[in-house]
């Protein structure tokens, strides 16, 4: 299977041409973007529970490690392929460069329905994933972080895992970990809290204020979804949908997000949540609200229904939700649109703060976090938004240009090697 074959992997490369037109980036830098720089592919066979043994394809792409080691989250996800993983690294290499820390873009995964799987399972899966992808991680190499289908447990496993195989205890090796074993306070919700700081920079832009009268429509309701909800919700806006696999929920006068949330702490799905009103993931994308947060996955809005969307900002909280043809349209009709490298950020850049934090041993509290989370966020919102003003852009361009600026200088002065 071709390294490109995948719509994300197609999608993030047009982006970068395009931008890169737009602002006459060197043909040269570019040519080297356009590919990964270590695509791994290993095979992770594991014990089942009844005995068997079952191999799972996996994989770890760092796409660039100019500005520092590697950084990218582990996704178990049943379509995860090796096209997929390199236009999320990629994806990564311009995150990390837009919000200025000095980090390349890497991603990883495994091809894995993770729900089918017994606890003990996705242990052995995990642990057998950290050993094959080892001898390319590190705190100095490529340090791996949660993505869809992983959560703090498994970053657990992992530093365990190459802690054992090193023999001391590697803290920088991972991020996302839990707060016992060199985890970050504000972690946990750093992704969906910069969408909400995001949502605000936006709205100070667009001349308007959150308020009672505000409603959001949250498309995924899980690690990036659910701290965003929270926050906005404390703001006074009212969440009127949020989704999950099982469907979404509606309510015009806003859902109750405490009893959501802890509803899906429970373990139960949203469709079973009493008094619900169930409405489809597609009716939910085209509902009449302020704010539209897709956080769920890549390619929720394409060509097929982009013109059913009605909410005057969308805030890209998963990676690529929107289309290249979905941005184009939507963007032409008006439509504020927060692109996923500067909105989704907050998570890597509170892995960054966890990973500094590790490697010195000293750790901050919460406030500290969202404080420099925040600043962090806001300039590099306002860089995008000046690029958006001078090169004449959408936001997914304008976003892709700060970030290859800033790529493009340090590889210049980096060069070629061996020349
Ligand atoms: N998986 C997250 C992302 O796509 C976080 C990555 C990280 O913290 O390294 O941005």
């Amino acid at each position: 299977m071709s390294l490109y074959h995948s719509p994300l992997y197609k999608d993030a490369l047009a982006q970068l041409e395009l931008a890169s037109e737009a602002m006459g980036a060197d043909p040269n830098i570019i040519e080297r973007l356009k590919y990964p720089k270590r695509a791994i592919q290993v095979s992770v066979p594991i014990r089942l529970d009844d005995g068997t043994v079952k191999t799972f394809e996996a994989f770890r792409v760092q796409h660039n490690i100019t500005l520092g080691p590697g950084k990218g989250g582990i996704r178990f996800h049943p379509d995860v392929d090796l096209s997929e993983t390199t236009a999320l690294a990629m994806l990564m290499t311009f995150k990390c460069a837009l919000v200025g820390l000095p980090l390349g873009g890497a991603k990883g995964g495994i091809r894995v329905n993770p729900s089918e799987l017994s606890r003990q399972e996705l242990q052995a899966l995990t642990r057998r994933y950290a050993t094959e992808i080892g001898p390319f991680v590190g705190p100095d190499k490529d340090i791996p972080a949660p993505d869809i289908g992983t959560d703090a447990q498994t970053m657990a496993w992992f530093m365990d895992t190459y802690s054992q195989i090193n023999g001391y205890a590697a803290h920088g090796v991972v991020t996302g970990k839990p707060i016992s074993v060199g985890g970050s306070l504000g972690r946990a919700a750093a992704t969906g809290r910069g969408v909400a700081y995001c949502v605000n920079f936006a709205y100070d832009r667009m001349g308007k204020k959150i308020d009672t009268n505000t409603t959001v429509a949250i498309h995924g309701f899980g690690k990036v979804g659910t701290p965003a909800a929270e926050d906005l919700s404390a703001q006074g806006a009212k969440i009127v949908a949020v989704s999950d696999v099982s469907g979404a929920i509606y309510n015009e006068s806003g859902l109750d997000v405490p009893a959501a949330i802890d509803w899906v702490k429970s373990g139960k799905v949203l469709k079973d949540l009493p008094g619900a009103k169930l409405i489809s993931n597609d009716e939910l994308l085209a509902l009449d609200v302020d704010i539209l947060i897709p956080a769920a996955i890549d390619g929720v809005v394409t060509s097929k229904n982009m013109e059913t969307v009605r909410a005057s900002l969308i805030a890209e909280g998963a990676n690529g939700p929107l289309t290249k043809e979905a941005i184009t349209y939507l963007s032409d009709k008006g439509v504020f649109i927060i692109p996923d490298i500067l909105c989704n950020a907050g998570g890597v850049i509170v892995s960054y703060f966890e990973w500094v934090q590790g490697l010195a041993n000293f750790f901050w509290d919460e406030d500290e976090v969202n404080k420099k989370l925040h600043r962090i966020l806001k300039e590099a919102f306002d860089d995008v938004m000046s690029k958006h003003t001078k090169y004449k852009v959408d936001m997914k361009k304008a976003a892709m240009i700060a970030a290859l600026a800033k790529l493009e200088a340090a590889m210049k002065l980096r060069g070629l090697f061996p020349g």
